[in-house]
Formats: C-alpha cells, structure tokens, sequence
C-alpha cells in the first residue's frame, strides 16, 4: 500500500493512495509517525467510512515532513559511485586504489532539510556553486530496535520511499565532514509517498535520475555494497533505530562529479529521481 501526506483545503492528513483509480482515501491519524505507530491496529480499516479524495486535487508532501531524527544516509555504496567519487577531486582525504571501504560511510542531514514533491531546491547563493543530486532509495523503520541482526533486519521495516541526497560538494569537500554539504536548508527531496514493505523487493529496485530530460542515473539496488540487512545491523548497533527513522541506502553512478567536466545543477533545471515500484519525485532547482 502507499501512503502520502497531503494538503487538501488548508488542511495536512495522510491517506492512502490508489493511483490508477487517481484518488487517495484519507486515514484518521494525526500524521505519518502515528499512522506508522499504530499500523497493525489500524490496518483492517484503513479505506473505511472516508470519501476519496482526487489524487490530482491535492498537494503531495513529503510523506514524513518534519523527522523526528536526523535522516541517517550511507555514501558510497554502489562501487562505480565510489570510484567516480574517489576520482572527481571531491571526496577528502581520498585514496588511490582504495575507492571501496571496508565499513559502510555514514553520514545525517537534517530534518530541516526536508521538502515534498514539486518545492524548489535552492540555489543558497555565497554559500555554494556546485549543487549536485543523488537518487537513493530510502528505508523507513517501523519496529523501533537495537543492536538489530541482519537476520531480523527486514522485520523492523514498514515501507520505502525516495530521496533525493542534494548536495553542495564544495561543502562537502572543504569541511570533510559531509555533514554542512548535505543539510542545507530545501536539500531532501523525499516523496513522493512511502510503500509499505510487504510490496518492495529492496535488493531489486530500479532507480534513476533525469536532469531535465537527460538520464544521469540508472542503477540497481542488487549492486549495493553494503546490502539493506547488513545497514541495520550496523547503524543499530548500541543505538536506538525508532519508528520513521529514515535510511537513505546511497547513490549509484552518474551524479554531477562524475563527469568531465561536472556538471552542477543550474538555474531552472529541473530534477527527477524515480525507484520504480514506488513512484517519481521532480523538483525544480532555482
Ligand atoms: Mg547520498
């Protein structure tokens, strides 16, 4: 099932989404952290005693708008990535012959970050010039845990969602940590809704990144480095992984620095990133 968060005559709910018959049936819970909280009670009646809603008639949200924590993100998990990462000039502290780590790199943005479908990323002028995308498919927790083994891992799962891990690499390269470069203000796209697990194959899912129309990425989620189990245990470890905490499991080739020369996004361009089983997120860049 796909759930969203919308705004609907001045009003923010959450609903369920049925996309071919274009319309969303809204869910009596305050927000997405509830309804993901109360889930197995609620399950049987969602779609129950509410009018839909027209899909086109509403403004999508990021499904979870505001984190409670911050957004946890894994950076080069997808070998050619880590290798066009290590050879751009970007990464700090890179190492020749050495683009693969032996642990997972893991890094957070910060909840302010966070915009819905259709928002502009903005351009944060004086602060920096080479704004670069990266498409990653995006764990929501549901069952909060710790010290959480690979074996357990996809049970403390409730859905999926994208992200689209903006950042500034002249930030990212000069302070080290990735920290200032990804958290910009408008810097995580997330939407356009959250799948629940039941309907994802997480080791199997297709992402992609257009600028306007050209393809950039392409890429699946079978070729991780660091696979979706293997995450969990590793972030959960000694440290509370809590309902709607968000993983974002790391871009594939074919970002910005990847080329020669980089190409950064530019004024009026406008980026989609698409997991397929889950949807498209476009914003525009300006
Ligand atoms: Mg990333």
């Amino acid at each position: 099932m796909k759930f969203a968060t919308y705004e609907y005559r001045g009003e923010v709910r959450v609903g369920l989404v049925q996309e071919l018959e274009n319309r969303i049936l809204p869910v009596p819970v305050p927000d997405m952290l509830s309804l993901i909280s109360c889930y197995d009670d609620l399950k049987s009646s969602i779609g129950n005693n509410f009018d839909p809603i027209p899909l086109d008639g509403v403004r999508l949200l990021a499904p979870i708008p505001r984190p409670r924590n911050n957004i946890i993100c894994v950076g080069k998990n997808y070998r050619a990535h880590a290798k066009e990462f290590a050879q751009s000039g970007y990464e700090a502290n890179a190492k020749k012959g050495a683009e693969i780590d032996e642990y997972p790199a893991v890094f957070t943005k910060r909840p302010q970050s966070v915009i819905g479908p259709g928002v502009t990323i903005e351009l944060h002028p004086g602060v920096t010039s080479e704004v670069d995308y990266e498409v990653e498919l995006t764990i929501v927790i549901g069952k909060s845990g710790r010290n959480i083994l690979r074996a357990d891992a996809l049970k403390h799962i409730w859905g999926y969602t994208i992200i689209n891990d903006v950042t500034a690499r002249d930030r990212q390269k000069n302070h080290k940590q990735w920290y200032l470069g990804k958290s910009l203000d408008t810097f995580c796209p997330m939407g356009p809704w959250i799948v629940t697990a039941d309907e994802i194959d997480p080791e199997n899912v297709q992402v992609k990144t257009w600028v306007n129309d050209e393809l950039r990425q392409d890429a699946n989620t079978r070729d991780l480095i660091f696979d979706i189990p293997g995450l969990i245990e590793t972030i959960s470890a000694g440290a509370t992984l809590e309902a709607g905490d968000l993983i974002a499991t790391g871009t594939p080739e074919g970002v910005g620095i990847g080329f020669r020369p980089p190409k950064f996004l530019k004024k009026g361009d406008v980026v989609t990133v698409a997991a397929d089983g889950i949807g498209v997120l476009a914003n525009p860049f300006g």
